[in-house]
């Protein structure tokens, strides 16, 4: 007569094995570690400033490898006030980053165009780049933009992983051409 073993857990050999998606291993170091263009344009860059120092310290999130060069940043965090005459420059810095890329909006003038409804200052940063996330407030506090990028970090975990070089949802709205810069 046969006699039936169970076969029971066996953790030497199920313990080291972890099954997952290549996209979500990607994205969980992508997300980790962001590396932020601090374009500071008016004084909202003071509350980013702030955001990296040691009372609200960014670099819990993995993100206080602050990088001026655009061939090392991967989120450009715009803060401030975007004049016509900044907007090219922000534009060109924009398409010197490499893919994958996020954009930040921080604060009433960056997205909006804040109370400067003037001929100088374009009224939001998406009409020439494309905006991941938008922080409201004037000045925002450094707490709201850790929240945005805690948003971010959420929208990075459930993009593709691959992403085309070329993705025309990313492009920004029409009027997006620096009429008048
Ligand atoms: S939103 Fe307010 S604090 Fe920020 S740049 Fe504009 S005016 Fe300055």
């Amino acid at each position: 007569m046969s006699e039936r073993t169970e076969i029971a857990y066996d953790s030497k050999v199920e313990g080291e094995v972890i099954v997952t998606r290549a996209d979500a291993v990607i994205n969980w170091i992508r997300k980790h570690s962001v590396w932020p263009m601090p374009m500071g344009l008016a004084c909202c860059a003071i509350e980013l400033m702030a955001a990296g120092g040691s009372r609200f310290d960014i670099s819990r999130f993995g993100m206080e490898v602050m990088r001026f060069s655009p061939r090392q940043a991967d989120c450009m965090i715009v803060a401030g006030t975007v004049t016509y005459k900044m907007a090219e420059v922000v534009r060109r810095i924009y398409e010197q980053m490499a893919e994958p890329r996020w954009v930040v909006a921080m604060g009433a003038c960056a997205s909006t165009g804040g109370m400067y409804r003037s001929y100088a200052v374009l009224q939001g940063v998406d009409r020439i780049v494309p905006v991941d996330v938008y922080v409201s407030g004037c000045p925002p506090r450094p707490e709201a933009l850790l929240d945005a990028m805690i948003k971010l970090q959420d929208k990075i975990g459930r993009e593709s992983s691959v992403k085309t070089l070329i993705d025309s949802n990313r492009r920004p709205r029409p009027e997006a051409a620096l009429v008048g810069a």
